[in-house]
């Protein structure tokens, strides 16, 4: 089934250079790109997009990482597409990520982990009307 996803590439990858080798790998794993932009979150803004995580230790650091610099955002829509792309991240921890997942080969520690992705339909659906409106979407 035809899915979406919301899927950034966080302020340390876009800061290293790293925005074109994150779509290829998107592109290569056949996820359609159905809406994109570069955004650089206030620290508000970032705290309403990681808001369930808001009792947990790392929220302050966390938010004010995501708002450190641009990201880019996007929307990437294919068959299975939450798992997938959570697979081609590979474990929020890069030290147990697998080997060939973006994490494992580029980030550098438990928060600056190069990229996020939905981790359900409930809050992808959350998090793509977060940053996009139906008229950014491609397709519908
Ligand atoms: P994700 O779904 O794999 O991105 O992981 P989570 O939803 O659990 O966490 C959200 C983001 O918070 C992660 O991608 C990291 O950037 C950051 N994060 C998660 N756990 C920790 C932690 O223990 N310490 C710090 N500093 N940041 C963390």
């Amino acid at each position: 089934m035809k899915e979406r996803t919301l899927s950034i590439i966080k302020p340390d990858a876009v800061g290293k250079g790293l925005i074109g080798e994150m779509i290829k790998r998107f592109e290569q794993a056949g996820f359609k790109i159905v809406a994109m932009k570069m955004v650089h979150m206030s620290k508000k803004e970032a705290e309403g997009f990681y808001a369930v995580h808001k009792e947990r230790p790392f929220f302050e650091s966390v938010t004010r990482f995501m708002s450190s610099g641009p990201s880019v955002v996007m929307v990437l829509e294919a068959d299975n597409v939450i798992a997938r792309n959570r697979e081609l991240m590979g474990a929020t921890n890069y030290k147990e990520a697998a080997e060939g997942t973006i994490r494992r080969e580029f980030a550098t520690d438990i928060e600056k982990n190069v990229v996020h992705g939905s981790d359900a339909p409930e809050t992808a659906a959350f998090e793509i009307g977060y940053f996009f409106n139906a008229l950014e979407l491609v397709g519908v």
